[in-house]
């Protein structure tokens, strides 16, 4: 027993070290047909309001596969979906695939026990509040619903604000804004009126740094080369004063104290000269600095991406597996093909001269914090995420394919740049699409997230797992990543 015992655990050992070598790498074992049906979602007794069910996964290729006595078409190496009709109830599917029987149970539940969603409805409070928030990368909105297009730049850890009241997720702040309650830390008591004193510069670096009293709510809404700061609670001390002679970056400044809103409004006007590929708020000695990310020296004359700064994260990773492929784990699912497509896309870049940071380069677990982080530290021109997409269950699998550009701001126009570029290079691009997602809700530079196709679909799944397929997708991120920095002047 013992030993047997033993000679199972090696076999383990060795199988998953090597699963994990080969598939860090850009080779990886090819499909063997699994000689059996892997139902991959849903899992069974899963219970859905839907009407319908995408049944997915993959069998035995040298047989024909029904459900319910209904044949139905896979893929080249067997990879299957099919949407079927759900009835109130147990619906049991029989899956039929040449000796092989697997039956599956799903459960539709009925509408009348379907929970209505509570409304985005804000309580104010009658006691004055404050917060400070404790994590960087939180959700800020200008309205408490779910829509993406009121996203509003994420407020920099340790920012202070006074709290006027609440909704279900949401604190309604002064500014007339909202931030995601479950990153804010709330005290008894309203904060102090904050002085701002003078703007002092860098004279070397493209920093402005707002001289004050404490970490003060604010917000910064660029347009080329002019850019709003708002400080909130907030009003100009008697002596404030800046210089802006010797200045290499700004052109102008004013401001104005609006007393109703209990803000200082400032308005840069940078150099004729100055272009900028994003911004950054941070906070030093209570201090505000909006650092200005300036667009790089490129030298051409060596290699075309020399001098630029790009990063490189290949989504999920270790235990997270991200989306399933139809063979459950016995083949690659997201977390690996992100890899190698991620891989793929650092080695053609580095071919074209830049500097590549990448987040993780073989299986393991990196958190969103910590990719986020790696991203705002290590100032880039440019941040990529790759992931792989899928739909919901009760969806038609088959309905949807293609790529998809994500992004939060459009940084420099560049995501629709990108979009635009990547579907003259590859006929299965999407329109791109505004998202609030943690790798793309940044400032600091354009940052993107390409799902590169459908996991959820048999079809794209064949194309995610062709190397040379990956290779053509890496080749055209890096090709139209390129032709973006020699877009503007
Ligand atoms: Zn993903």
């Amino acid at each position: 027993m013992i030993k047997k015992f033993f000679s199972v655990v090696m076999i383990c050992v060795i199988f998953f070290a090597n699963t994990n070598f080969i598939w860090a790498t850009d080779f990886f074992p090819e499909y063997e047909n699994p000689k059996d049906i892997i139902i991959t979602r849903p899992t069974n007794n899963f219970q859905t309001y839907g009407e319908n069910i995408s049944l997915y996964g993959a069998c035995d290729y040298d047989y024909p596969l029904y459900v319910n006595n209904k044949e139905i078409k896979y893929t080249e190496h067997g990879f299957f979906a099919s949407y079927e009709k759900l009835n109130d109830g147990e619906n049991i599917f029989v899956l039929k695939n040449g000796e092989h029987e697997k039956q599956i149970c799903v459960i539709k539940k009925t509408a009348e026990s379907n929970p209505t969603k509570p409304k985005d409805e804000i309580k104010l409070f009658e006691a004055k509040k404050s917060g400070i928030v404790t994590r960087d990368n939180i959700s800020h909105r200008s309205r408490p619903d779910e829509a993406n297009d009121d996203l509003l730049e994420p407020l920099v850890k340790g920012t202070l604000v006074n709290i006027l009241g609440e909704t279900d997720e949401y604190y309604f702040i002064s500014d007339k804004t909202f931030i995601y309650k479950e990153s804010v830390d709330i005290f008894d008591n309203e904060l102090k009126e904050n002085k701002i004193y003078g703007i002092d510069f860098d004279l070397n670096s493209p920093e402005i740094k707002f001289v004050m009293d404490r970490n003060s709510l604010y917000q910064v809404n660029q347009n080329g080369n002019e850019i709003e700061v708002v400080i909130s609670d907030s009003s100009l001390d008697e002596n404030f004063d800046f210089d802006l002679e010797n200045n290499f970056l700004i052109e102008k400044m004013d401001y104005k104290y609006d007393g109703e809103k209990k803000s200082v409004n400032f308005k840069i006007g940078l150099n004729e000269n100055i272009k900028t590929n994003g911004y950054e708020v941070k906070f030093e000695n209570n201090n505000l600095i909006l650092r200005l990310q300036l667009w790089p020296e490129i030298y051409p004359y060596e290699k075309k991406l020399d001098g630029v700064k790009i990063v490189v994260d290949a989504g999920h990773g270790g235990n997270d597996f991200g989306t399933l492929g139809p063979a459950g784990t016995k083949y690659l699912n997201e977390k690996d093909i992100n890899l190698i497509i991620a891989n793929k896309l650092a080695e053609h870049l580095k071919n074209l001269g830049a500097e590549i940071i990448m987040n993780r380069t073989e299986d393991v677990f990196v958190p969103l914090a910590d990719r986020v982080k790696n991203i705002k530290e290590s100032k880039p021109d440019f941040s990529i995420s790759i992931h792989g997409n899928s739909r919901l269950e009760t969806k038609d699998y088959l309905g949807v394919s293609g790529l998809i550009v994500y992004h939060t701001f459009n940084t420099n126009n560049a995501p629709e740049f990108i979009s635009r570029a990547l579907s003259e290079k590859l006929d299965f691009v999407r329109e791109h699409r505004v998202s609030n997602l943690a790798l793309t809700r940044i400032t600091n530079c354009p940052a993107i997230l390409v799902e590169t196709s459908f996991l959820s679909n048999p079809n794209d799944y064949e194309k995610l797992i062709n190397p040379e397929e990956q290779n053509k997708i890496a080749q055209a991120i890096a090709d139209s990543v390129q032709e973006y920095f020699y877009s503007v002047k």
